[in-house]
């Protein structure tokens, strides 16, 4: 069952369409963007009831864990090479800042990046709404993990000096209460750090409905620097820098061509067909490493923005 919903940015129910696309996991299901009237915010409407139906395995066509170990289609290899290296780059973000203490994952997925940071010293919190991910960061990291971010927020004595949210805000069903959770969260000279898809990029004008950052329906929202910082500001927060995630674009790029590639049905199977994968890796290869060169600050396909509290509580 599908539900519209007004602008989460303004509030206003005034929209115009902006792309339908279909959900990368069943080629059937046909899902709709559409652009605010008002403010320009771009938001999947209508959207599911039951988000948690349409959630997609942790990778596609499995767990994360099962990939790790058993590698199937090229994307589960693509996952195992690029996964290591994509979490040595979190961690040198975090490095970076002046500040160590406690961290709190939102969206910690099978919790290798908290493990990461647990041996960086840090103390560490997970949360995470899928059930196996969770148990799975529980039991191989023994990590603290929770459910909900309600049930952090409810259980939570201490504040965190950093929090994260990998690929995380554009899935939560309701943007006000979650800025207003993390406000209460966070410490007063805290970092929230948040990773993003941005629609605004090169890869997403390019690929327009093929652009497999739109994740659809799993993204309620398609967020770009200008709207993060405005519905940021409008919860006490501020955008201090941001940067390009050049493993986002390499991703992106490559798995917008697949789809591309498959939509046209150049494809008979992707493990016989080398040509296509060589020449999607090479155009993937050459527009990814175009906006990495391009320096830190360019309209790369993922973008990581560091958020400050304007206020102390
Ligand atoms: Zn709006």
């Amino acid at each position: 069952m599908m539900v519209e919903t007004k602008c989460a940015l303004c509030g206003s129910d005034n929209f115009e369409h902006y792309l339908t696309s279909s959900d990368r996991l069943s080629d059937a299901d046909q899902y709709d963007i559409v652009k605010c009237s008002e403010c320009g915010f771009l938001y999947t409407n209508p959207r599911p009831v039951d988000q948690e139906k349409h959630s997609a395995p942790f990778i596609e066509g499995g767990d994360a864990f099962n990939i790790l170990a058993e590698p199937k289609s090229i994307s589960d290899w693509i996952f195992k090479i690029f996964h290591p290296a994509s979490v040595r780059w979190k961690r040198r973000a975090i490095d970076k800042l002046p500040t160590i203490g406690r961290l709190l994952d939102f969206g910690c997925r099978t919790g290798d990046f908290l493990f990461e940071m647990k041996t960086a010293k840090w103390e560490v919190q997970g949360i995470e709404v899928d059930k196996l991910g969770m148990d799975y960061a529980i039991s191989q990291y023994g990590l603290d993990v929770v459910n909900t971010l309600e049930e952090l927020v409810e259980n939570n004595s201490e504040k965190f000096d950093v929090i994260t949210m990998w690929h995380t805000l554009d899935k939560v069903s309701d943007l006000s209460s979650t800025f207003e959770s993390l406000k209460l969260l966070l410490a007063d000279n805290g970092y929230l750090l948040i990773a993003l898809p941005n629609i605004q990029s090169y890869d997403a004008k390019r690929y327009k409905n093929d652009w497999i950052g739109l994740d659809l329906p799993r993204h309620l929202y398609h967020f770009d620097r200008e709207h993060l910082t405005k519905i940021a500001g409008d919860h006490g927060f501020s955008v201090s820098n941001y940067r390009n995630i050049p493993w986002d674009t390499l991703h992106n790029v490559f798995m917008s061509a697949l789809k591309r590639a498959d939509k046209h049905r150049w494809n008979v199977r992707w493990s016989i067909n080398w040509p296509l994968l060589i020449w999607t890796l090479k155009v993937s290869w050459l527009m990814g490493g175009k906006w990495i060169s391009l320096g830190r600050r360019c309209n790369g396909s993922g973008v990581l923005y560091y958020l400050r509290r304007e206020e102390s509580l």
